[in-house]
């Protein structure tokens, strides 16, 4: 039996205290250990494939996006250098204080790029485009899915999803690291198989458009790009 609420509080927690510091630093550019680079590396291609796509379609100044559990703005920062209007949002006041201080760096006018601390299934309103990024792996496939589902309420055109993938590789992997528990070890980490996430948005009525795969030594992301069907 899953339970939502606690999942989500230890989340929280996570990323306000150790999982902060954690991931600032691999999103980030200073030292890292090997493992962390390698995860760092992995995300910025994760990053880099999304962008291509939306830039690819030569229409980002016109485009609404809401980025969920959007981090330190690793998506949100150079979608809004592009010129699309953003709306980010994280369930950690740490990750999002952080995110604006990287913006006001970053950015000349921050003017299209709005900040909330903000659960994803409390988000409310339509943006053109929903991207989440890297935030299911922290939930149960059965709470990933209502996640899902409340995303693509939100999403008049299109939901973009990253994921780890539930393979056979990737679980042996996982149990192999669960045999050498040390200071890399991150909160719980839930794989999906994509069979059952394609047919949640087949169901809230979405078709795949474009995929991807990133595979580095300690990271894997499997992207989808999914558009409305009617
Ligand atoms: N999407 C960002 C990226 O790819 O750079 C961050 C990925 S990080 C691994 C996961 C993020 O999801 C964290 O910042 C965490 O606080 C956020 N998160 C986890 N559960 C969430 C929820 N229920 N609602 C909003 N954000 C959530």
């Amino acid at each position: 039996m899953t339970n939502t609420l606690d999942d989500k509080a230890i989340v929280k927690d996570y990323f306000n205290a150790t999982g902060f510091d954690r991931w600032r630093r691999i999103y980030g550019d200073g030292e890292v250990n090997k493992v962390q680079k390698d995860i760092r590396i992995g995300h910025q291609q994760t990053i880099d494939t999304v962008i291509g796509w939306l830039e690819s379609d030569d229409n980002l100044p016109e485009l609404s996006i809401c980025d969920a559990g959007c981090g330190v703005g690793s998506l949100s920062i150079p979608l809004a250098k592009a010129g699309a209007t953003i709306f980010a949002s994280d369930i950690s006041e740490k990750m999002v204080t952080e995110a604006k201080e990287r913006a006001a760096k970053e950015l000349a006018d921050t003017g299209k790029l709005t900040f909330a601390v903000q659960d994803l299934e409390a988000l409310t309103g339509q943006y053109h485009t929903v991207i989440c990024l890297d935030v299911l792996i922290h939930y149960p496939t059965e709470e990933a899915l209502g996640m899902i589902k409340h995303l693509g309420s939100l999403a008049q055109s299109r939901l973009i999803l990253s994921f780890a993938p539930k393979t056979c590789l990737l679980t042996i992997l996982k149990k192999i690291g669960q045999f050498f528990p040390g200071p890399s070890k991150t909160t719980r980490a839930y794989q999906h198989k994509e069979k059952t996430i394609i047919a949640a948005l087949n169901e809230n009525g979405f078709k795949i458009e474009r995929t991807s795969m990133t595979s580095t030594r300690f990271y894997f992301s499997r992207i989808l790009e999914a558009v409305r069907s009617e």
